[in-house]
């Protein structure tokens, strides 16, 4: 299988805002197991704002672009640096991929991106794919990286999509009341507008609205999305070895 692992900013954050290196180094450990078990791995990884952010002292106000461009330099480097490190250990080559929104639409820069990843794949590369934060324009931003997971999922073919959170999926009520129920397997077509809350987590630009678009518009492509929570403990492994135990929600394929 080739399977999409979207790691949102909040699976890797700490409440303080810190980078969770126990959690990544946890979900590097299973990546690598899935690369063992012979499927194809593409990360998606957001947390470059949030890890930056705890970097620097700044001394003057700086507006959201200004702050978005500098923290996720700084940050991005941290994150790549770490993901080095811990798949180095496993000898999985990782390679960076930075990209924008414009290299989606259809023509040569779509292909330049698609030959990309396919390149790095074929040498057993896995690719880490995070939004261009540095020298992206806000309005020409992808909404988050839901939707760049999606976007990625789709040029490389990809049998299945993780977007993993911190929540285990999509709920019948607010996740908190006892009376809500996860909804374990969404058929195509099926729509779930209503049971979608519209609050957002504390560190990413996501929320379940925009997982669910994205979700939507995958299996409507021909591919399994899953939505699950990336702060349980061996969350990747159970997925594909203990499905009917793990929570998570299913979009499946016809
Ligand atoms: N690209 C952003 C980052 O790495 C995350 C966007 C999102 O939260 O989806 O910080």
């Amino acid at each position: 299988m080739r399977i999409v692992i979207k790691i949102g900013s909040n699976v890797l954050t700490r409440p303080d805002g810190k980078l969770d290196v126990t959690r990544m180094s946890a979900l590097v450990d299973q990546v690598a197991w899935l690369r063992q078990q012979g499927h194809e791995v593409v990360l998606v990884s957001s947390g470059a704002v949030a890890c930056g952010r705890n970097e620097l002292k700044v001394e003057h106000a700086l507006d959201s672009v200004e702050q978005r461009q500098l923290f996720s330099a700084l940050g991005q480097v941290k994150l790549i640096g770490l993901y080095y490190d811990l798949f180095r250990e496993f000898g999985i080559h990782v390679g960076q991929v930075l990209t924008m929104k414009e290299n989606f639409e259809p023509g040569e820069q779509f292909e330049n991106q698609r030959a990309c990843m396919r390149v790095m794949l074929e040498n057993g590369v896995l690719p880490i794919v995070n939004e261009n934060d540095t020298v992206s324009v806000t309005e020409l931003m992808f909404t988050d990286n839901d939707e760049l997971s999606g976007l990625i999922a789709q040029m490389v073919e990809a049998d299945t999509l993780i977007l993993l959170s911190n929540i285990d999926g999509i709920y019948t009520g607010h996740p908190d009341e006892p009376q809500s129920e996860l909804i374990r397997s969404v058929a195509p077509g099926t729509d779930l507008s209503t049971y979608i809350q519209t609050s957002k987590s504390a560190h990413g630009r996501g929320g379940m609205k925009s997982k669910y678009t994205t979700a939507s518009q995958v299996q409507a492509a021909g591919i399994r999305v899953i939505i699950a929570n990336g702060e349980r403990e061996n969350i990747l492994i159970d997925l594909i070895r203990h499905p009917e135990t793990t929570p998570h929600t299913t979009f499946i394929t016809a």
